[in-house]
């Protein structure tokens, strides 16, 4: 498919500047300026709280809406986002790199509020700055920035999806039935994102880490550019796709789907109210702040095996003829076993015995019978 890739030149990187910029900047003024849910977040180190709007299901909204009219009203085509997918690659990343050295240098200039950095790094301090963040939470003009960062990271790598359906019209004429697949499942994750934006409050990334090159580079770059990678295998599919492959990937994409977000949720509605009932009884606990009820009684981050799971049905959707797209979960998994490993060391230092206790009891770290 890679006769469709024009050259990288400099008329190119500016049709890409144009997009990447024209696509964030919209994003941006949407997360400022269009209405989305008021929430408080989780206490900060010096005890304060911060407000947040979320405005992601908004933006998914809208994000539809613009796209029918361009399409349906302009005959506009997102053909040209895989055509000048390069330039658009090169772009995001020198976005990357710049916002990362803004940020840099403004929590550094106003030596803003911090999370520790991990222990033990032997790197000088202002390149573990660098790397993972001068600042917490930095906001820009009333936006906090690690909250926003996720919109162009996940309805970015969801328009690069689209946009391999629009160039698999334009090529042959029809979009297959295993990238309206793709498609259907890309929706439904985002969709399941969006609906409870506020889990995210209570993650990891939010709660602890800063905002440095490693999230702002995940969130341009890392994300929409690899988590597409199903969709290069799709563009020259010709393979069949029966019903029966359909069906079967559907339930095991629900399926899946189900554990991830389910899992997420009872943990969120635990954080917020420590009696609420999962799955019809009483929240049970270790010490009263650990959840061992429902999904957090099977593994301790059965909500990372979802999520993998998911990833593998974004793979699956490409058939078995190559290995690369599988490259997709293996690589998510790769990254979610390393971080349920520093997720276990600092919820033992974090909850001590509870914690000992908590391993005891569920004994699966991510896959239930296998790890
Ligand atoms: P979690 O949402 O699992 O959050 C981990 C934190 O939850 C722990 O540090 C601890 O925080 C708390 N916790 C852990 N176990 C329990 C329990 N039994 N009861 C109560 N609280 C508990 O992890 P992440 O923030 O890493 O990930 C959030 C989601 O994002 C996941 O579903 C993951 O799959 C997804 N993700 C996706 C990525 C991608 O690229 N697609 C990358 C990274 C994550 P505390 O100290 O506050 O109690």
């Amino acid at each position: 498919m890679t006769e469709m890739l024009l050259p990288v030149t400099s008329s190119s990187l500016l049709v890409a500047a144009k997009m990447v910029l024209g696509f964030v900047a919209a994003l941006w003024l949407g997360a400022r300026f269009l209405p989305g849910l008021e929430r408080k977040g989780y206490p900060q180190p010096d005890g304060t709280h911060k407000h947040y709007k979320l405005a992601g299901m908004t933006l998914y909204f809208m994000t539809h809406i613009a796209l029918g009219v361009a399409t349906f009203g302009f005959g506009v085509s997102l053909t040209p986002v895989i055509r000048h997918f390069w330039s658009i690659f090169i772009v995001a990343n020198v976005l990357a790199v710049s916002l990362s050295l803004f940020l840099f240098a403004r929590g550094r200039r106003r030596a803003a509020p911090k999370y520790p950095h991990p222990p033990g790094n032997p790197l000088p301090l202002w390149l573990q700055d660098l790397w993972f963040g001068a600042e917490q939470n930095p906001d820009l003009f009333g936006v906090d920035l690690k909250m926003f960062l996720y919109h162009p990271s996940l309805i970015g790598v969801y328009l690069i999806i689209i946009s391999f359906a629009y160039a698999q019209r334009d090529r042959y004429g029809v979009v297959l039935p295993q990238t309206w697949c793709l498609l259907a499942f890309w929706f439904f994750y985002l969709f399941t994102h969006y609906v409870k934006e506020e889990f995210m409050l209570s993650t990891w990334d939010i709660l602890s880490e800063n905002l440095g090159f490693m999230l702002v580079w995940g969130d341009l770059v890392y994300v929409p550019f690899l988590y597409s990678l199903p969709g290069w295998w799709l563009l020259g599919q010709t393979e069949p796709f029966s019903s029966w492959q359909w069906c079967g990937l559907s339930l095991f994409f629900f399926f899946a789907l189900w554990i991830f977000r389910e899992a997420n949720w009872q943990k969120e509605r635990f954080k917020q109210d420590r009696d609420t009932e999962i799955w019809g009884r009483r929240a049970e606990t270790v010490g009263g702040r650990l959840l061992v009820s429902g999904w957090w009684g099977v593994a301790r981050k059965i909500n990372y095996a979802g999520e993998i799971a998911v990833y593998v049905a974004f793979a699956l959707t490409t058939g078995t003829r190559s290995f690369y797209p599988y490259l997709l979960p293996l690589s998510l998994t790769l990254l979610l076993v390393q971080r349920a490993a520093r997720d276990d060391k600092k919820c033992g230092a974090k909850y001590g015995e509870l914690w000992q206790t908590y391993c005891e009891r569920v004994r699966f770290r991510i896959f239930p019978y296998l790890y």
